[in-house]
């Protein structure tokens, strides 16, 4: 048997709906046993492309290949792919034994094997005692479990998750993130995930690809997407920023000098993939977390910083647990989100203060306002 690199590869498929191109020429290649997440907002063509991925919608025009075999033009039934579906269809009729030996019985496994499948992979998904139950005794994480057993069991090459943690409220999707990295590592079964939450997307993957209008924006892992933005649509879906227009004054070969509307010189770095010109109007992103915050007695007399600063004066403090996120009236941007650890003797940092932000050059991104 061969040996292929890749359980997933998707080569320039594109579909189209009347005029909408729901995805337009998407590739992808996915390297074995890793969790794959597709991240973008409402109507970006996610759900299409996964449908064409389970065979239930065809592309236009492209290629689909699991471990290496094209298998355009093969039926759902006969693509070693499973997928599981935000509301997780489980036959409510039937208890958990049943619901996960359904294909097994389907595809003709003797009575012995299924016995001994459907408790293996009840073990796996660590819920050894559940077997007789109804579904409907089951909790909502516990649900979730028996709907990714009732695929495993199968031993698919690629688990597709539309959603699957949409509908649990907010407790138990933060657990069931982690259970999933871990049910994924696991079966060490390639999963593909497709969410609209970047947390999600952030925590369990291995790769991730931002999706807007039918294309994939950057793929890359949970660290370059959010350290390394490559395009204006990545750096504003993936994470917080604060998010300003400005003018470009100068470029050099380590960056940018830009200058804000009301005046304010900034240095950012240079986009290799969107790079901008002496002129250009560009807006600047900046993480809330990159900003270190002074009381402003503490910079002055400072030699000229290497680093961008903004003076002003704190407005609120926003309490978040582990940090705080200040938010900061400087002259010309309206309010600056900025977080900090507040400590018992933080004094300084109080509505009202009178603080510096600064923060690297590095840290600063710019990118073309028409690619925004
Ligand atoms: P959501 O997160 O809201 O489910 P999505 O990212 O999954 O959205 P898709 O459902 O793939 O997006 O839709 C992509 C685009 O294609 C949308 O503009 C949608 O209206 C359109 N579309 C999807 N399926 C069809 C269809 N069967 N007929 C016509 N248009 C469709």
């Amino acid at each position: 048997m061969t040996d292929h690199a890749y359980d997933l590869e998707c080569i320039d498929i594109s579909r189209k709906f009347g005029s909408v191109r729901a995805v337009d020429d998407v590739s992808l290649s996915i390297p074995r046993g890793s969790f794959f997440s597709i991240l973008g907002p409402s109507g970006c063509g996610k759900t299409t492309l996964m449908r064409m991925i389970a065979g239930f919608e065809k592309p236009d025009h492209g290629d689909i290949r699991i471990k290496g075999s094209s298998v355009l033009n093969a039926a759902p039934n006969k693509r070693n792919v499973k997928m599981v579906f935000q509301h997780l269809a489980l036959f409510p009729m039937m208890n958990v034994y049943d619901n996960i030996a359904y294909g097994l019985r389907c595809s003709g496994t003797s009575k012995a094997d299924i016995q001994k499948k459907v408790h293996d992979v009840l073990e796996r998904v660590a819920l050894p005692d559940v077997a007789k139950r109804d579904i409907g005794q089951l909790s909502g994480g516990q649900k979730q479990r028996i709907a990714i057993a009732r695929c495993m069991v199968l031993d698919p090459d690629v688990l597709l998750l539309d959603e699957p943690l949409g509908a649990l409220d907010l407790k138990l999707r933060e657990a069931m993130k982690i259970e999933l990295k871990l049910l994924q590592h696991q079966f060490n079964t390639t999963f593909v995930y497709i969410t609209h939450d970047q947390s999600e997307a952030l925590v369990m993957s291995d790769q991730v690809a931002v999706m807007n209008n039918g294309r994939f924006e950057q793929v890359g892992t949970p660290q370059m997407l959010y350290q390394q933005p490559a395009t204006a649509f990545v750096a504003g879906f993936v994470g917080d920023s604060n998010i300003w227009k400005a003018k470009v004054t100068a470029v050099s070969a380590t960056g940018v000098t830009v200058c804000t509307g009301a005046g304010t010189q900034l240095q950012a770095r240079l986009s290799a993939e969107q790079p901008c010109r002496a002129g250009d109007n560009v807006v600047i992103y900046v993480r809330p977390e990159f900003m270190q915050v002074q009381a402003l007695g503490a910079i002055e007399g400072q030699a000229v910083s290497e680093l961008n600063t903004l003076q002003g004066h704190v407005d609120s403090v926003l309490f978040n647990g582990a940090n705080s996120r200040l938010l900061v009236r400087t002259p010309e941007q309206a309010l600056v989100e900025a977080d900090v650890t507040l400590t018992g003797g933080s004094d300084d940092i109080r509505p009202g203060a009178a603080i510096a932000l600064q923060w690297s050059s590095q840290q600063t991104l710019c990118f073309p306002e028409s690619s925004v």
